[in-house]
């Protein structure tokens, strides 16, 4: 089956999603490409130790910086991207 699009954006973190939602009442066919799974609601998945300390949902995937060496960037590859990840551990509210 062929599906097409007007518009489709890789990724489905805050930058995909806010696109897709600023371009949404344009009334053009939005598809929203994802490498990653949903994040199923599992115990590790509210547990910030199991998150940040542990990196149960961190990729193992290495970068080449500039200068040669290869480096864990410490990504997550799912719905919602880095973004799901980081938006509530690193944000202070004030009071
Ligand atoms: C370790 C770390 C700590 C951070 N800490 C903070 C912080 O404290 N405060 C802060 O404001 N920001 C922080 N950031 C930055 C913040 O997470 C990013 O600026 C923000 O999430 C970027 O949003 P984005 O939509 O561009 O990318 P992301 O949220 O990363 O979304 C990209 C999406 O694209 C998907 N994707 C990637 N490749 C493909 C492909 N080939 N095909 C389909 N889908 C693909 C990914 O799975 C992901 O869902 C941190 C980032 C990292 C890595």
């Amino acid at each position: 089956m062929t599906q097409t699009a007007d518009i489709v954006i890789i990724g489905s973190g805050v930058g995909g999603a806010s696109l897709a939602h600023s371009l949404a009442p344009s009334g053009l066919r939005i598809v929203i490409l994802e490498r990653g799974e949903r994040l199923k609601d599992t115990p590790e998945a509210r547990d910030d130790v199991a998150i940040f300390q542990k990196g149960f949902y961190r990729s193992s995937e290495e970068w080449l910086g500039t200068d040669g060496e290869s480096f864990l960037p410490g990504n997550y590859y799912y719905v919602g991207g880095n973004s799901k990840f980081f938006r509530g551990g690193h944000v202070s509210l004030p009071s």
